[in-house]
């Protein structure tokens, strides 16, 4: 602002003025809208997310009940395969990493994607040659 709006600050650069900050405030408030509604969006998924999860461990804990009351296999056998099927994406991190598609090849015997540098098949046990 120059020395000569301070000095006649005229009713016209007002009104300049306050148009401007309203012209601001409605974009501010416009994006707080769609933040608002985003957040929103998010909390929906997160919720979503929430409830599948604990279906699949409701599922998870079922199964595992099954498996051990009618000793189709031990818990140390269930925990060891636990970690097999882990270690087969390529990362033991725990849970199922889904390998990029350039990192599968096709497992000649089974027809089942494996990773690249497995020397055999975690499924079915095929060696592979080299
Ligand atoms: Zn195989």
């Amino acid at each position: 602002m120059s020395i000569f709006n301070y000095i006649f600050d005229s009713d016209w650069s007002q009104r300049s003025d306050i148009e401007a900050l309203k012209s601001q405030n409605a974009s501010l408030v416009g994006r707080s809208r769609e933040r608002r509604s985003k957040e929103a969006a998010n909390e929906a998924r997160v919720e979503e997310l929430e409830q599948e999860v604990g279906e699949l461990a409701l599922l998870c804990k079922t199964m595992m009940q099954i498996l051990l009351e009618k000793r189709v296999c031990t818990g140390q056998e269930f925990e060891a395969l636990i970690a097999d099927l882990d270690a087969a994406d390529g990362v033991a991190d725990g849970k199922v990493t889904k390998p990029k598609p350039a990192e599968l090849k096709e497992c000649p015997q089974c027809k089942r994607p494996v990773q690249h540098h497995h020397t055999h098949c975690v499924y079915c046990g095929m060696k592979y040659p080299g």
